[in-house]
């Protein structure tokens, strides 16, 4: 026992980095170029665990192509990806969500015709191949053995105050209540990393905080997210740090405090 002792004392020791400060995702020079469009050039970045991550920047700046690159839906031009130590640059999407990076989608428009909860059900992995085939085939598709995904989905309605909504059309839903279910449906993945692009644009300035609450809930029980938003008031409320882009490239990071106070950082994002 005593070897053991000494070999579980020595661990910390050796690391010199405290384990919950190491990066959950570290991309490294991650370019995306479209026909002649540097959309994200060279962007290098730390995502800690159990933090909320901001990224903000002018439109055009290249936000929605880098989180679409990190989640995998978009192939990077060059750089790479980890994840929590395994470089996942050359996985699909699918493969990257089943190791916990997950990014939010908007509402397919043939997803309007279901249910909230068939959305949520239909957003879960199942062994039967494709979850958005499945949920096209209709109600008969929801066996016993999703009973397990039904109860995961209720816990979440509940969680979003949304119960009173789970047999509702997602098209009747106000804007506020469709980025829940997005933010649910990729929650049904069981996320460690959740990307979200915009979560609170055009939601009712009522439900705006009621979102950054989620959000906040969602970190305080261990996940890590990376979010794109414009709401600055919001940004510096929640995220910590927040990583500026502008023109495809990182131009900055810190608390939204500091960079408040770089002239050069309000003057890329004003003029953009
Ligand atoms: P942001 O989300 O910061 O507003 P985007 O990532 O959407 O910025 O866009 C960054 C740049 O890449 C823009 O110049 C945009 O026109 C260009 N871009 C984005 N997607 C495509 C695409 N599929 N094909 C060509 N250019 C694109
Ligand atoms: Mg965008």
């Amino acid at each position: 026992m005593p070897v053991e002792t000494d070999a579980l004392a020595a661990t910390p020791a050796a690391d010199p980095q405290p384990s919950a400060e190491r990066p959950l995702l570290v991309a490294s020079h991650v370019s995306r170029h479209f026909e002649g469009v540097r959309a994200v050039e060279d962007v290098s970045i730390d995502v800690l665990p159990g933090r909320i991550t901001g990224l903000i920047g002018p439109n055009g700046a290249g936000k929605s192509t880098f989180l679409a690159v990190l989640a995998g839906t978009l192939p990077a031009s060059s750089g790479t990806i980890i994840l929590d130590g395994d470089d996942v640059t050359a996985l699909p999407a699918f493969r990257r969500a089943r190791r916990g990076l997950v990014r939010t989608f908007q509402l397919p428009s043939e997803f309007a015709q279901l249910t909230v909860i068939e959305n949520l059900l239909a957003a879960a992995p199942t062994n039967r191949g494709d979850s958005l085939r499945g949920a096209l085939l209709g109600k008969r598709y929801w066996r016993a053995d999703e009973n397990r995904l039904v109860e995961q989905a209720r816990d979440l309605l509940d969680r979003f105050r949304m119960s009173a909504k789970e047999s509702d059309y997602a098209s009747s839903l106000s804007g506020g209540q469709k980025r829940l279910v997005e933010i649910m449906r990729a929650l049904m993945l069981q996320p460690r990393l959740l990307l979200l692009d915009e979560p609170m644009s055009g939601v009712h300035p009522s439900i705006v905080g009621e979102i950054a609450d989620y959000c906040e809930s969602l970190r305080d029980d261990g996940l890590t997210i990376l979010m794109v938003e414009h709401e600055l008031h919001m940004i510096e409320r929640m995220c910590n740090p927040v990583i500026v882009m502008a023109q495809g490239s990182v131009i900055g990071q810190g608390t939204m405090t500091a960079l408040r106070q770089q002239r050069e950082i309000v003057d890329a994002y004003l003029v953009g």
